[in-house]
């Protein structure tokens, strides 16, 4: 009874977020196949994996962010322990404000990082986009205070401008200049964390307060940056070029906001900023000086003009989210020189240097991106890295039409992104090396950037489970939900239930209003399909076959671009049911890579496992046969529910011992600190 009322519910929301969807669908230059995510008033989640989890991220998670953010915590770190017995107490973001909007300028007094402001907005963000799917009005309240603290430090400059850490610190240098460095100021960097929270803020509650700020600022940027006599200033950590292009496309889908803004908003100003900075990164102004900027480095991809670059490099983090920013410019303006940009990243990411668990960023100094096969299981692999290859993934299937994206998506947020929370929701990891010896989440960090990061991608999560374009609908992730589209003149819903990722049957009931005729893709992951890696990077062989079946009979299956596709005329009942082969298979390496040579990596779906100490006490020693048989068994006890894989192995001594695997993403839950493996020696 609850679906048939939600159902009715997501047709009719689906009918309002149609008619500004198709206003962008048709903006003039996009390519014919440019894919939407659900929005998500049309799409609710109900997953036995998932929804346990994203409980305990409403209920704890999002509370302890923002509490921590105020200094309410108690420290377990040596480095912030410190701080608090020098300060007297935890830092507080919110101060800063506070300082901000009491007139204060130059006081040499700022709490946290220079990118501080930043870190709640995109807070502010990840809590919005959970609201959507998990109203709570306490929540609200809360967040609509700070929102207030916000709007009065901005109210302090004539201008709109804001960045706490500049104004409190540097207040000659900002933007970078005058001596000053945008890549430590995170001055644009905040400013479009700011875009992005007011965006979502606004799509979740409908409030404008923040919106407001935001767009003031948007039009400080445009005043003050841009062509000559303007200064020449890209940002010095990529993520305001998606940011701005949010702010553009929102007052292009619903021009009527405008009128509540207290300032004009001229989109065309931010779509032109946006394109400014991309064009001016790895240029750094006229032949004869004028309008010159100093050259950076790679370690924020300004080694070299952006459409000449072939390879992904530098700071991690900078790196993803500045390819996001160039997919959703490729997607904006249909213009493929983009996108072949977008394509050079992320074929040089995914296919050289990503690591099994889809972290990335190898390398802990300047938290950068290592050369090609260089994958050493100590690396740095930073949450935030592999969340904004995440993000970057998922623009590329918009783009790009491909379930190779959603496949390393998938990667990315079974591993890398689950395992950067504890499962009580309250501890995280900044690095997610695939050994460890002594590593324990931690419950706050001097720069507690994941936290935040991690917020954002798990808010946003449900929108990405299905896509559409015209009379295409797309099942990209497998995740019990219901989600509502619009189909020509049809209404038509999705409800998939699913046992994934520990079962690989999923059920999709399509149910169209009336019977219509579309095409339903359904992935069929590159894994299942003895692909683990699109370029071969990673090699495994699923042990079954892939079935799927149309109201029970079993039907063929012709896989193109990664999606098995379904047209037909459509009634309500119809029912599809894919067989995923989800048992145990081992990964090998890529003969170019010298570090983990000889050696196994189990996995079971898009699962990455583990072997923790306490489970295998000779780890160290562990060797095993090519072809070790192994057992798979859901074990609803441990770790909130887990497939435990065991078999057997050998020790220093050549001797047959048991192991045991358990989800990479579940270790260090039980024993903080215990030793892991992820890769295990392959002895003949
Ligand atoms: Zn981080």
């Amino acid at each position: 009874m609850a679906f048939i009322k939600k159902y009715g519910l997501l047709l009719l929301c689906g009918q309002l977020a149609m008619t500004c969807l198709q206003s962008h669908a048709q903006s003039p230059g996009n390519s014919a196949r440019v894919l939407h995510p659900v929005s998500f008033q049309n799409v609710r989640m109900d997953d036995p994996f998932w929804s346990p989890k994203f409980k305990v991220w409403n209920v704890t998670t999002v509370y302890d962010v923002f509490d921590k953010l105020e200094g309410r915590y108690e420290p377990d770190r040596p480095d912030i322990i410190k701080e608090k017995e020098k300060l007297g107490r935890t830092r507080d973001a919110f101060l800063n404000f506070d300082r901000v909007a009491q007139g204060k300028k130059n006081s040499q007094l700022h709490d946290g990082p220079p990118w501080y402001d930043g870190l709640v907005y995109e807070s502010i963000r990840g809590a919005a986009d959970l609201l959507a799917e998990n109203p709570d009005p306490k929540l609200v309240a809360k967040i609509d205070a700070y929102i207030d603290r916000i709007a009065a430090a901005q109210a302090a400059d004539p201008g709109g401008y804001i960045n706490t850490y500049t104004t409190l610190m540097r207040p000659n240098q900002r933007w970078g200049a005058n001596g000053g460095d945008d890549k430590w100021q995170h001055d644009i960097y905040n400013a479009g964390m700011l875009m992005e929270a007011a965006v979502h803020y606004y799509k979740a509650t409908g409030k404008t307060t923040l919106l407001n700020v935001a767009v003031k600022m948007s039009n400080c940027i445009c005043r003050e940056i841009g062509p000559a006599p303007r200064l020449n200033v890209i940002p010095g950590h990529g993520g305001p070029e998606e940011a701005l292009l949010k702010v553009y496309q929102l007052f292009k889908q619903q021009p009527e906001l405008k009128s509540k803004m207290s300032v004009p908003v001229n989109g065309n100003d931010y779509l032109a900023m946006v394109k400014f900075w991309i064009g001016q990164r790895g240029n750094y102004g006229e032949k004869d000086g004028s309008h010159a900027r100093k050259s950076d480095s790679s370690y924020n991809q300004d080694h070299m003009p952006v459409l000449q670059q072939q390879t992904i490099e530098g700071h991690a983090v900078r790196a993803t989210l500045l390819a996001t920013g160039v997919t959703a410019t490729a997607l904006e303006t249909g213009d493929r020189r983009y996108a072949l940009t977008a394509n050079n990243y992320w074929n040089n990411m995914i296919g050289k240097r990503m690591f099994i668990t889809g972290g990335e960023g190898a390398i802990a100094d300047g938290e950068r991106f290592g050369p090609n096969y260089f994958l050493p299981e100590s690396a740095y692999l930073e949450t935030c890295a592999s969340i904004g290859a995440g993000f970057f993934s998922e623009r590329m299937n918009e783009l790009e039409a491909d379930g190779k994206y959603m496949d390393e998506f998938e990667r990315i947020v079974y591993n890398n992104l689950l395992s950067g929370i504890s499962l009580s929701g309250d501890h995280f990891f900044y690095e997610n090396p695939l050994t460890g010896n002594g590593n324990k989440r931690w419950a706050w960090h001097d720069c507690p950037c994941c936290p935040p990061m991690i917020l954002k991608m798990v808010g946003a999560l449900p929108q990405y489970i299905y896509a559409y374009d015209k009379d295409q609908l797309y099942v990209n992730l497998f995740i019990g939900s219901e989600a509502s589209f619009r189909i020509g003149t049809t209404d038509v819903a999705l409800r998939q239930t699913t046992g994934y990722p520990w079962k690989g049957v999923s059920k999709i009931e399509v149910i169209p209003a009336s019977t219509a005729t579309f095409t339903v893709h359904i992935r069929i992951p590159g894994w299942a399909e003895g692909k683990e890696n699109p370029f071969d990077l990673y090699r495994s062989g699923a042990s079954g076959p892939v079935s799927l079946k149309m109201n029970g009979h079993p039907i063929p299956i012709t896989i193109v671009k990664g999606y098995a596709s379904i047209k037909r005329s459509w009634r309500k009942g119809d029912v599809l049911e894919l067989d995923l082969p989800v048992q145990p298979r081992w990964i090998t390496v890529n003969d170019s890579v010298q570090t983990i040579k000889g050696k196994l990596a189990l996995a079971a779906g898009p699962v990455i496992y583990g072997f923790e100490s306490q489970d295998n006490p000779g780890l160290r020693d562990l060797s095993i046969r090519p072809g070790a048989q192994l057992q798979m068994q859901y074990n609803p006890d441990l770790l909130n529910g887990v497939n435990v894989i065991t078999g057997q192995g050998q020790d220093k001594a050549g001797k047959q011992t048991n192991f045991t695997a358990i989800p990479f993403y579940s270790m260090g839950n039980r024993q903080p600190g215990d030793p892991y493996q992820v890769w295990i020696l392959c002895k003949p």
